[in-house]
């Protein structure tokens, strides 16, 4: 394994990394670093989110870009503003005494004023998601003309997010003796395509085997009603109290009713989509960065790239149309070398689709099962006793506090005093467990009306999409349903 000073950086630079805990390159690191260090050549990197791909590139910037010119020499594209704060993050770690060099980040959904300012005091490494760079390029406040370096942060998700023009609009302002790097954890055809239309014979690394995913993430599913899923979540997290997690659904409006269920039952839950406004969404991410936050549900859009340390779990609500979807809600645990658990919450009709990935990332997805009520208790018992155990005991404060305790207690035998303890918190687990079902389902195809089409949370609709043109008048509305229930039974009856 190779040292950080064997990769050609500057010793300002490795003191730095030194500092900030890095111990070894990782293998992307090691790859990339002394490569783009000679500063002519254009790069293909295929990475998945969490190989620290950031630094793999934004040391070498670093150290390319020079500091006594207030040109903008490097720009930096991102496909989201989260993941733009983040690279801004890394890249001023990287450079906390460069007094004089500035890194300036613009995005979308925020005051475009501010941004103005701070690119007219000069930057040279602007880090920008696509829409607001070109906002500001036909406003003439950003010049790309000295621009000698353009990264294409998670190209395959730029594209996905339709940003194809933009990224054509914006390269085209930039000068051709520029070079390119380019990172994606896919490389589907428009990112080839990306690359041969703007480099030169580029260089290729890739770490891991293609699409092969993190190899820290252990893939699971368990198999459910579409209509209990949510039961499902719930008794899931209930089961795993030390879940530190993020909840993906395909829709805003299913990720605000989820959020909005989980508040309501009592868990530390909040919502991340693209209808909050930037404020919400920061404090969002600030309380579950500082972990104040234990369950953010999002997204794919608003949660690509967000990097939290030590995410436990991913939960997928769906299984997602696009295998790159799969990848990249995955990618958020397992990050820097931890293991973490994905575990995607399946009706029958998904287990296709789960097949269907495990191929693709050649890797096994366990079935777990959803545990019964009495599995929960027996867990959340045995943390709260394991909790008890641990506690730390400040003896001088609680020592005034004691006799009286003491007195109070004083005809309770020392299991009782047990028993009751552990019922303050047992007792609404065991009421709200009781007599719970059995959740899971088989996986084989077979014929079951409960795995209708309906949706989580929002039991079964029926939408009769005829009206007064067709003859209906109001009062026969009803007597409709009731002969539509009627042949739908008779249906059902001969059915099974
Ligand atoms: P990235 O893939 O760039 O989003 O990085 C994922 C995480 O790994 C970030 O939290 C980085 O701070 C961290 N990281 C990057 N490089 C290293 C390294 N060589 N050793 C330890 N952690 C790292």
């Amino acid at each position: 394994m190779k040292s950080f000073e064997s990769l050609g950086l500057s010793g300002q630079l490795v003191e730095v990394i030194r500092q900030l805990g890095f111990e070894t390159p990782t293998p992307i690191q090691e790859k990339a670093i002394p490569t783009l260090l000679q500063g002519n050549l254009d790069l293909v990197g295929l990475a998945q989110t969490g190989t620290g791909k950031t630094a793999a590139f934004g040391l070498p910037l670093v150290e390319l870009v020079e500091e006594n010119n207030r040109n903008t020499q490097a720009l930096v594209i991102a496909p989201t503003r989260e993941l733009s704060v983040q690279i801004t993050n890394d890249l001023e770690r990287f450079t906390a005494s460069y007094k004089k060099l500035n890194i300036v980040t613009v995005y979308g959904g925020a005051s475009i004023r501010d941004q103005i300012f701070k690119v007219k005091r000069g930057a040279q490494i602007i880090v920008a998601t696509p829409g607001r760079l070109i906002d500001l390029l036909s406003r003439k406040v950003v010049d790309l003309t000295a621009v000698r370096y353009v990264v294409l942060d998670e190209a395959d998700e730029m594209l996905n997010m339709g940003f194809k023009e933009d990224i054509d609009e914006i390269l085209s302002t930039t000068p051709d003796t520029k070079k390119v790097w380019l990172f994606s954890a896919t490389m589907p055809r428009e990112v080839r395509e990306i690359a041969s239309n703007y480099m030169d014979n580029p260089e290729e690394l890739s770490v891991g085997e293609r699409n092969r995913g993190n190899e820290n993430i252990d893939h699971q599913y368990l198999v459910v009603d579409e209509r209990d899923k949510y039961l499902a979540l719930k008794r899931f997290v209930d089961n795993t109290p030390e879940i530190f997690g993020v909840i993906f659904c395909r829709t805003k409006i299913d990720t605000q009713k989820i959020a909005e269920h989980l508040i309501k039952d009592g868990y530390s839950a909040d919502a991340l989509h693209g209808d909050l406004s930037q404020q919400q969404r920061d404090r969002v991410m600030k309380s579950f960065r500082n972990k104040t936050l234990q369950l953010l549900v999002a997204t794919d859009v608003a949660a690509r790239g967000i990097d939290v340390e030590n995410v436990t779990h991913v939960i997928h609500m769906n299984m997602p149309d696009e295998m790159e979807f799969y990848t990249h809600r995955s990618g958020r645990t397992a990050r820097a070398g931890k293991k973490g658990i994905s575990l995607a919450i399946v009706s029958k009709r998904e287990v296709n689709r789960v097949q269907q990935i495990e191929r693709s990332l050649k890797r096994k997805f366990t079935r777990v099962m959803v545990p019964t009520g009495d599995e929960v208790c027996q867990n959340k018992l045995l943390a709260l006793v394991h909790k008890v155990k641990q506690v730390e005991v400040n003896e001088e404060e609680i020592d005034s506090f004691l006799p009286e305790v003491y007195h109070e207690l004083r005809e309770l035998s020392k299991e009782d005093i047990i028993k009751r303890f552990a019922s303050i918190e047992f007792n609404r687990f065991l009421e709200y467990y009781r007599d719970a079902r059995d959740l899971n389902r088989s996986e084989r195809k077979t014929f079951e009306t409960t795995d209708a089409d309906d949706r989580y949370l929002t039991g079964d609709r029926v939408f009769i999409n005829i009206g007064k043109m067709d003859g209906l008048e109001k009062g026969n509305l009803l007597d409709l349903s009731a002969i539509l229930a009627k042949l739908i039974k008779s249906i059902l009856a001969r059915l099974i």
